[in-house]
């Protein structure tokens, strides 16, 4: 999930809500979103609704 924090945004897992450790400004979303995949995050639709999940809790691997 993202959290919307002011002006910031952070990744967190949508599995156990781990942080993808870094917070990062609103215009900023590709980058973090780019952070996370470089961080082995798994990045997936589901109908309407994206998750993420960490490196962890993956589970295509
Ligand atoms: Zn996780």
């Amino acid at each position: 999930m993202i959290e919307r924090l002011d002006d910031k945004i952070e990744l967190c897992c949508d599995e156990c809500s781990n942080s993808a450790g870094r917070v990062f400004g609103k215009d900023d979303f590709d980058i973090m979103i780019q952070h996370a995949k470089d961080e082995g995050w798994r990045i997936f639709r589901v109908g309407r609704d994206w998750k993420h999940n960490c490196a962890d809790c993956r589970d295509d691997r």
